[in-house]
Parts: structure tokens; C-alpha cells; sequence
């Protein structure tokens, strides 16, 4: 079978890399995650770890690779190649990431914001396929956006844009990792949605989560928030809600601004569905434009977890074209 030019993805988050070889066309023929520690050469170790294995099931396909993309949760200055600042994953800003990747393959790589990978995966084969103005917003660890502009990533001038997460909504909010306070990523990321539900169930006992809030008595997850809203538990259908809210006040602000065709919402945290979409799209809807909200898609990822290694392989393919 001839499987063509192959492109690697990889998506380097705040605890695991995952990296994918994926055809002309987005879809994926193999693909391997592993967890990686906050420490810069045990992330490189971690990254190359994943593209060696990934080199070698390819060459035993006699696939060849054309170019290698990798997403990172971070700043990347898109003159210099260089990660320069990674609230989520401090250690990138230490490394050359770019160049210990290409010292291992012989081939181009390139280096981008991981929001931006995951909205161009869902540009050229998701969600907001043939939409020409798109914000692709990931909540997770952390919450980042990818922009696409008239048909193209927009980057701003550093290539630093998109920092969604990062909008002030709450003046006087607490710190965030990045400097500021009141971030939305301090209200509504998946740690920070642990954290409210946690200190209100020291309040509240009645819901069915209350025996997780205590520390060392199991597990509290926005998973696991999600599912007891899922059984109906007031308490968790609240916390959503709430959370649906915050995001829902950032992005009428994005929507009011940019007049866009689709709002693609993905990562860990959307595992809630509609439990958490549907708050969004109320909020939106009471706040931004009636006529941009009625043009406007608000819709879930299509490509779910696999969004950032798509991605980042198809921007490695367009770019090194
Ligand atoms: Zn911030």
C-alpha cells in the first residue's frame, strides 16, 4: 500500500507528550503518548523519546517523513524558534527545544504555540473546516486559543497571539502564574474549577462529591465533577455552570471584537459536553451582538484529543511546502 508523504505531530502538554505520524489528509496511522516530569531535559528526553519510536515504526513502513511539527504550551517567538515563557511548563523556556528536535531528524521542524496546532488541525480538518474566521479555545490545565483570521493562523507580531486565557476577568481575581490577577485561567481552568468546587464543598455538604473534598480522601477531577453533573448532581451541574459563565463573559468579549464565523471549544475540561457548552453559549448570547451571535457557530472540538498532533502536522506541512 502506498501511503505517501508522512508528517510527524507532536503535542507536548503539561504532563505528557503525545506524537502522531499522519498522512496528507489528517488522518492518523500511528500515534504514542507518555507522561513527562517538569524538568528541561526530562521533557527533551521525553519529546525525542516519542519522534525516535515514531521514526522507526515509519521506516519500517518505508513512510518517509516530510517535516515534524510540535506544539508547545507556551510563547514562541516566531523569528527566533524559541519557547519564551510556559506558565503550564517553565522548563521549555530553559531549552532549545527547536534544535535538540532537529540534531534527531533529518527533516524540518517546526515549533508553535499548542492552541494554535490544535486550531489549525480543526481549520484544515475539524470543526471549523471551510470557516474563514475561527477561535479555538482548549480548556485544560491551563485555557490557550488559536486564531484563524481570513483563511490563516494569525499570530500577532511576536507570534505570541491568542492568550485567551489570560483576559482579565475578574479585577480583583487572584494571582496568576502569568503576573496578572483575575485571569480566567484562574477561575476556570481544570485545576482551578478542583479548586472552587473544593472550597465550597467545605461549606456545602450536600452533594454527592462532598467526601472528595477533604484532601487524601480519593481523587476530585473536573472528569469527576463532570460526571456526577452528568447523574445530576446539583452541587456539580452548579460548578459547571458557573464555569460556563466566566468563559461565556471571555468569549462574547473575542466575538464582539472579531466578528467570527465559529467558536471551537476543546480540551480535557470539555469532557463535560453540553453540561458546560450550553452555560457558554447562554452567556455569549446575553452578552455580544444578537447579529454575531446569530452568525457565530459555538460549537465542541471535532478532533477532540488528537486536535494538537493533527495539527501540528498539518502546519508543519504547509509551512515546509
Ligand atoms: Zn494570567
Amino acid at each position: 500500500m502506498d501511503q505517501g508523504t508522512i508528517y510527524m505531530g507532536v503535542d507536548v502538554s503539561a504532563t505528557a507528550v503525545k506524537a502522531a505520524l499522519v498522512n496528507a489528509e489528517g488522518e492518523i496511522y500511528e500515534i504514542t503518548q507518555e507522561a513527562i516530569g517538569d524538568d528541561p531535559d526530562a521533557i527533551l528526553d521525553g519529546i525525542c523519546r516519542s519522534i525516535e519510536r515514531l521514526r522507526e515504526r515509519a521506516s519500517e513502513h518505508h513512510w518517509p517523513i516530510r517535516s515534524v511539527g510540535v506544539g508547545v504550551p507556551g510563547l514562541v517567538n516566531v523569528q527566533t524558534q524559541r519557547v519564551e515563557a510556559a506558565p503550564n511548563l517553565p522548563a521549555l523556556v530553559k531549552v532549545d527545544v527547536t534544535e535538540a528536535i532537529a540534531e534527531r531528524v533529518r527533516c524540518p521542524v517546526l515549533i508553535e504555540n499548542d492552541a494554535n496546532m490544535a486550531a489549525y488541525g480543526e481549520f484544515v480538518c475539524g470543526a471549523a473546516r471551510g470557516r474563514a474566521n475561527v477561535i479555538y479555545i482548549a480548556v485544560g490545565t491551563g485555557i490557550g486559543a488559536g486564531l484563524i483570521c481570513e483563511g490563516q493562523l494569525y499570530r500577532g507580531a511576536l507570534g505570541f497571539a491568542g492568550e485567551f486565557g489570560h483576559t482579565t476577568v475578574d479585577p480583583d481575581g487572584l494571582p496568576c502564574r502569568c503576573g496578572n490577577r483575575g485571569c480566567l485561567e484562574t477561575i476556570a481552568s481544570g485545576p482551578n474549577i478542583v479548586r472552587r468546587a473544593r472550597e465550597r464543598l467545605f461549606r456545602d455538604r450536600s452533594s454527592s462529591l462532598s467526601r472528595l473534598a477533604v484532601p487524601g480522601k480519593g481523587e476530585l477531577t473536573p472528569e469527576r465533577i463532570a460526571a456526577e453533573a452528568l447523574n445530576g448532581d446539583d452541587f456539580s451541574l452548579m460548578i459547571l455552570e458557573q464555569t460556563g459563565k466566566w468563559i461565556g463573559i471571555a468569549v462574547a468579549n473575542v466575538l464582539n471584537l472579531l466578528n467570527l464565523d465559529m467558536v471551537v471549544l476543546g480540551g480535557g475540561v470539555m469532557a463535560a459536553g453540553e453540561l458546560l457548552l450550553n452555560p457558554i453559549i447562554a452567556e455569549v448570547k446575553r452578552r455580544a451582538f444578537t447579529a454575531m451571535v446569530a452568525h457565530c457557530e459555538i460549537v465542541a472540538s471535532l478532533l477532540g484529543g488528537q486536535a494538537g498532533v493533527i495539527g501540528s502536522a498539518m502546519l508543519a506541512r504547509d509551512t515546509f511546502r
